[in-house]
């Protein structure tokens, strides 16, 4: 099953019908901010008015239909920390997000961010159970096993593995993620098995691989015990399209963020 655009509340934001919950990836359209965070920018501490992303956050989650009120944030640092959070934590204050790149809940109506702008945003939902998780997975969180982190604290609540689907949602592709040897090894480390297909030899560049970063996370999660007919991977890469999407890598860093949110 793929990937779906909707539009809505004059806001594009993709959901993958895998998950039985309220979900979206957002995209730059349907925002109110300008220049290089036109439009729909979300991160706070990269000089954007505020104000405006504060407008973007109302758009985005009347889009998804959730309320604005009831978020939770991360204050990512590309590391393995996963929090379990509750409506006490819901804040849109920059000050106040957890450090970490995972978050867990069991609670209805609260709603889990993560941001990304090239990395790959996992969300995870057993609505069986009522659990749900929305996880950065970077490369250096994915070879530390953030995945099997969020899954644990998943079935620690409730969750059951193999009734978990999963949304690997827009991200840097295998077209453009040009990685040194030390990203592939750690990533075999992490799997204990061959890459195969999951890396390449970049053309006419010695000792430069091209990695697919979601179909290791995608890989993960089968190890982890999901099904792979629950795990649905986006097939857009952020910095093939950077209309649609912000990349890192592609802008130098002169960019806003995307982000990715789920509700039970
Ligand atoms: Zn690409």
């Amino acid at each position: 099953m793929s990937f779906i655009e909707n539009r809505a509340n004059g806001v594009t934001f993709m959901s993958a019908p895998v998950i039985r919950a309220r979900h979206g990836f957002s995209t730059r359209w349907g925002g109110v901010s300008t220049g290089i965070f036109s439009s729909l920018n979300l991160a706070m501490s990269r000089g954007d008015d505020p104000c405006a992303v504060e407008e973007n956050y109302q758009r985005l989650t009347q889009a998804v239909g959730v309320d604005a009120e009831k978020i939770a944030l991360t204050k990512q640092v590309h590391g393995t920390q996963v929090r379990v959070v509750t409506a006490p934590d819901a804040a849109l204050s920059d000050a106040l997000r957890p450090e970490c790149d995972g978050l867990v809940t069991a609670e209805r109506g609260l709603a889990l961010f993560c941001f990304t702008a090239d990395c790959v945003p996992v969300l995870l939902c057993d609505a069986d159970n009522g659990v749900i998780a929305a996880v950065h997975c970077g490369w250096r969180s994915s070879v530390a096993d953030i995945l099997g982190v969020a899954v644990g604290k998943m079935t620690a609540l409730g969750a059951d593995a193999e009734s978990i689907c999963a949304a690997i949602g827009p991200a840097i592709g295998a077209c453009c993620f040009e990685v040194g040897p030390e990203v592939p090894a750690a990533a075999e480390r992490l799997l204990r098995e061959d890459l195969g297909k999951l890396c390449s030899d970049e053309p006419g560049c010695v000792g430069k691989y091209l990695l697919d970063l979601r179909g290791v996370n995608r890989r993960r999660l089968e190890q982890l015990g999901l099904r792979s007919e629950n795990i649905c991977v986006s097939g857009e890469c952020t910095m093939c399209r950077t209309e649609k999407y912000w990349s890192h890598r592609a802008t130098h860093g002169q960019r806003g963020c995307q982000g990715a949110l789920i509700c039970l």
